[in-house]
C-alpha cells in the first residue's frame, strides 16, 4: 500500500542537486493518446564496480524476466492479444499513413503502456479507434504460423474471443472495480480471481485469518482464486505452479546475481527469495522481507516480487514487479538525518498522544537512482517505495523507504518550460516561490512521506488494521500525506540544515492545494468521480482546508479574467489546518472509526465540481501536456574478453519505445514461447 505517484506535471525547474544529467541528454521518448514516454538518465552507474555493475545487469534480467506476469495478472487474454497485435503490425505491408494503421499503432502503444487492455491508471478499457473490419483483415492476412493460437484453437475461435475482447466496451470494461456498491470481484476484469463471488472470496480467507495471530500471512498475496468442483481454490504463483516459466527464469538470474551480492546478508535473502519463488511459501516471504528491511549496507539493492496490491478490488494479491537501484550517496544523507530524526517528530506530531507510537522503529531512509522498472512498475512508475507492506513486519523491524530521484529529475526536466505554471499560478510571486522551492520541496515532501509519514501513529488496542475496509489505501495515504506537509513547515527542517529558508515550504503548499482542488483534475474524464486513492487523498486534504479555511480566509479559489485560481493568504494558518486534519485522521485509524472515514471521503475525496472540471480540462488542452508519463529503460550491454568473462557493462540510452517493447517481447516472454 506503500507507493508514491507523480502529483502533478511539474512546471519550470530549478535548482537541481549536482547530479544534474547533461544539458543535451534527451528525455522525450514518445507520445500518443494521453501518454508520454520519457527516458530517465542513470547517473552514477558508470562509476559502480564491476562487481557492483554486473549486480545490476543480473538483477535486470531477473527484472525483465517478469513482465509477462504482470500481463497475466492483468487480464488473462492480454498475452495472446499482444503477440497477435505485435505480429500484425511487424508484418503489416499495407499503407502506413493510413488512419486505420495510425489508430492501430496507437492503440498497440496503449496496450504496452497498461501491460494489458486497460489503462494503467483510470483501469478503464482502451477503446480502439481503427475498425473491426481492419483488424480481422489484418489477421487473416498473416500467415498461420504466425497466429499465437491456444492449444487446440482454430483462427475463428481465437478471434471469437479477442474481437469483443477489443472492440466490445461493455466486455471486460474495467480492470479494477472499486465501486462497492456492487461484486467488486466478479466486475474486475483482472485474472486475479475466476468464478468466483465477492462474497464467496471475503468468506473463504475469513474463515483462514486468525485475528490473534500476531505474525499474519499476508495471505492471498501470490494467489489466483479459482471454483474447482464447486470449491474455491488457490492458485499460488511459484516455479511449479502458476507463471513457473516464468519464474524459473527469475530463479535463474537472481541465483546468478547471489555470487556478486555486495555482502553474505544479502546473498542470504536472495537465497531466500528464491526459496519463495520455489515453494510459494508465504512465510518465506516474510522472512526475506525481514532480512532485506535489515540491510542497510548494500548499495545495489532490488524489488522483485508479487508486492503491491493496488490492481486487486480486495487489496490482497500483489502485482508483479522489480526496481533495481543503487543508493544515490550524496543526496541519502537528507533523508538519513530525517530519519535519524523519526523519533523528535513522533513525540511531537500533533495528534493525541495516545495515537503516537512511543518508539519509532527503523525508519530506514535513502535516496535511490532507479536502473531498471519492471513488471507493474513499468512504464508508469512511482517515485518513492515504502516496503515491505505486512504491517506486522513493519511495526516489529521497521520498512525501507526510498525517494527515486533520478525519476524525479526527468519529469522535472522534461517538464521545463511547458507553460503549466504560467496557466495555473496565480501570480509572478507565487511562480517564483515555485521555480525557486518546489524542486526541493517537492522531493522532501516524498522523502517526509515515505520515511515518516507511513510508520507513524499507532492503532489503539484491538482495533483491526483493515477497519477502513475499502478506503484503507485512502486514508492512509491521506494520513502519510498530511504528515509530510505538517513537517515541511517545520522549522526543525531548517535547524538540521535540509532547507535554508523558512519560507521554502510554501512552494509545497501551493503546489499540493493547486493540484488537490484543480489541476489534477486532468487526469479524470469530465462527468466521472474520483476513484485512485492519492487522488482521493489529495483531493480530500485540499477541499477540508478550502472548506475550513473559509471563515478566516485562509485559502480561496479567485476568479482572474474567467479563469479560476489558488490563493493562498495565510500560510501559516494553513499549517494548522493541516495539523487539525491530522489529528483526526490519526484519531479514525487508530479507533477504527470506519464510519467517520466513510463520511470525510464521500464529503471530500470524490464528487467533481463540473463546471471547474470541465475549465480544467479546457485550460490544459491549450497547453498540450499528456496527463500520464512513463519511461523506456536504458540497456544494459555488457563487453566480454576471449574467455567469456564480462569485463564492462556499458550504458546505453538511444533505444526508442516501440523497438524496447518489442524487443521485450522477443527477448523476455517465457509466458508466451
Ligand atoms: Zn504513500
Amino acid at each position: 500500500m506503500k507507493k508514491v505517484i507523480p502529483t502533478l506535471v511539474l512546471g519550470a525547474m530549478i535548482s537541481l542537486n549536482a547530479n544534474s544529467a547533461p544539458k543535451d541528454f534527451d528525455y522525450h521518448v514518445d507520445n500518443f493518446a494521453d501518454i508520454e514516454v520519457l527516458r530517465y538518465e542513470v547517473p552514477g552507474f558508470d562509476d559502480l564496480s564491476l562487481r557492483q555493475k554486473k549486480m545490476v545487469y543480473y538483477l535486470s534480467q531477473a527484472a525483465h524476466m517478469g513482465r509477462d506476469i504482470i500481463w497475466d495478472q492483468h487480464g488473462k487474454y492480454n498475452l495472446q492479444l499482444r503477440q497477435l497485435l505485435e505480429e500484425i503490425y511487424v508484418n503489416y505491408n499495407g499503407d502506413k499513413t493510413s488512419d486505420e494503421f495510425k489508430a492501430f499503432e496507437t492503440y498497440l502503444k496503449q496496450v504496452w503502456f497498461g501491460n494489458g487492455i486497460h489503462h494503467h491508471y483510470s483501469t478503464e478499457k482502451f477503446v480502439p479507434k481503427f475498425s473491426q473490419e481492419f483488424f480481422v483483415a489484418q489477421v487473416n492476412a498473416l500467415p498461420q504460423s504466425k497466429l499465437p493460437l491456444c492449444d487446440g484453437q482454430t483462427k475463428q475461435e481465437m478471434l471469437n474471443t479477442l474481437v469483443p475482447v477489443i472492440f466490445d466496451p461493455t466486455v471486460m470494461a474495467k480492470g479494477v472495480n472499486q465501486d462497492s456498491s456492487q461484486d467488486v470481484v466478479a466486475t474486475s476484469a483482472n485474472n486475479l480471481y475466476e468464478g468466483v463471488t465477492q462474497a464467496e472470496v471475503e468468506a473463504y480467507f475469513a474463515n483462514l485469518k486468525d485475528p490473534n495471530d500476531k505474525t499474519p500471512i499476508s495471505y492471498g498475496l501470490n494467489t489466483k482464486i479459482v471454483k474447482k468442483d464447486g470449491k474455491i481454490v488457490e492458485e499460488s504463483y511459484h516455479l511449479n505452479g502458476l507463471y513457473g516459466d516464468a519464474i524459473a527464469e527469475i530463479i535463474y538470474w537472481l541465483t546468478i546475481a547471489k555470487d556478486v551480492a555486495e555482502n553474505d546478508a544479502q546473498r542470504d535473502y536472495i537465497t531466500t527469495l528464491i526459496e519463495y519463488y520455489t515453494t510459494g511459501d508465504l512465510r518465506k516471504f516474510d522472512e526475506y522481507s525481514i532480512a532485506w528491511v535489515k540491510d542497510t549496507e548494500s548499495e545495489v539493492d532490488f524489488v522483485n516480487g508479487f508486492i503491491e496490491s493496488y490492481g486487486d478490488p480486495l487489496g490482497m494479491t500483489g502485482a508483479w514487479e522489480s526496481y533495481v537501484n543503487f543508493k544515490n550517496v550524496p543526496a541519502s544523507k537528507r533523508t538519513q538525518l530525517i530519519g535519524e530524526n523519526a523519533q523528535w517528530f513522533e513525540d511531537r506530531s500533533p495528534v493525541d498522544p495516545r495515537f503516537r507510537k512511543p518508539v519509532v522503529k527503523g525508519v530506514s531512509a535513502k535516496v535511490i537512482t532507479a536502473a531498471t522498472l519492471a513488471g507493474d512498475a513499468f512504464p508508469a512508475t512511482a517515485i518513492g517505495i515504502n516496503l515491505p507492506n505486512a504491517n506486522w513486519i513493519r511495526a516489529a523491524h521497521g520498512s525501507k523507504s526510498v525517494t527515486i530521484e533520478n525519476i524525479t529529475e526527468a519529469y522535472a526536466m522534461a517538464s521545463k518550460g511547458n507553460g503549466f505554471n504560467e496557466e495555473f499560478v496565480i501570480d509572478d510571486k507565487t511562480r517564483k516561490l515555485l521555480d525557486e522551492y518546489l524542486y526541493i520541496t517537492d522531493m522532501l515532501h516524498t522523502d517526509l512521506h515515505e520515511c515518516l509519514g507511513h510508520g507513524s501513529g499507532q492503532l489503539l488496542p484491538g482495533v483491526d488494521p483493515d477497519a477502513m475496509k475499502e478506503h484503507g489505501s485512502t486514508l492512509e495515504e491521506t494520513r502519510a500525506d498530511l504528515y509530510a506537509l505538517y513537517y515541511l513547515a517545520d522549522p526543525k527542517l531548517i535547524e538540521l540544515g535540509i532547507l535554508d529558508n523558512p519560507e521554502a515550504y510554501k512552494a509545497e503548499y501551493y503546489k499540493f492545494m493547486m493540484n488537490g482542488l484543480m489541476t489534477q483534475l486532468n487526469r479524470i474524464e469530465l462527468g466521472k468521480d474520483v476513484e485512485e486513492a492519492h487522488m482521493r487523498d489529495r483531493q480530500l486534504i485540499a477541499k477540508w482546508i478550502l472548506e475550513h479555511g473559509k471563515k478566516g480566509k485562509v485559502v480561496e479559489l479567485v476568479k482572474r479574467k474567467g479563469k479560476t485560481y489558488l490563493k493562498i493568504n495565510n500560510y501559516e494558518k494553513m499549517r494548522e489546518l493541516v495539523g487539525q486534519l491530522l489529528a483526526e485522521v490519526q484519531r479514525i485509524k487508530s479507533e477504527g472509526d470506519y464510519e467517520a472515514c466513510c463520511k470525510l471521503v464521500n464529503d471530500y475525496a470524490v464528487k467533481i465540481d463540473q463546471k471547474l472540471h470541465a475549465e480544467i480540462l479546457q485550460r490544459y488542452s491549450t497547453l498540450d501536456i499528456p496527463p500520464y508519463r512513463g519511461f523506456v529503460n536504458p540497456q544494459y550491454i555488457p563487453t566480454y574478453d576471449e574467455k567469456g568473462n564480462i569485463i564492462d557493462i556499458k550504458i546505453d540510452y538511444s533505444e526508442g519505445y516501440t523497438d524496447q517493447m518489442l524487443r521485450l517481447s522477443r527477448d523476455y516472454s517465457p509466458l508466451t514461447k
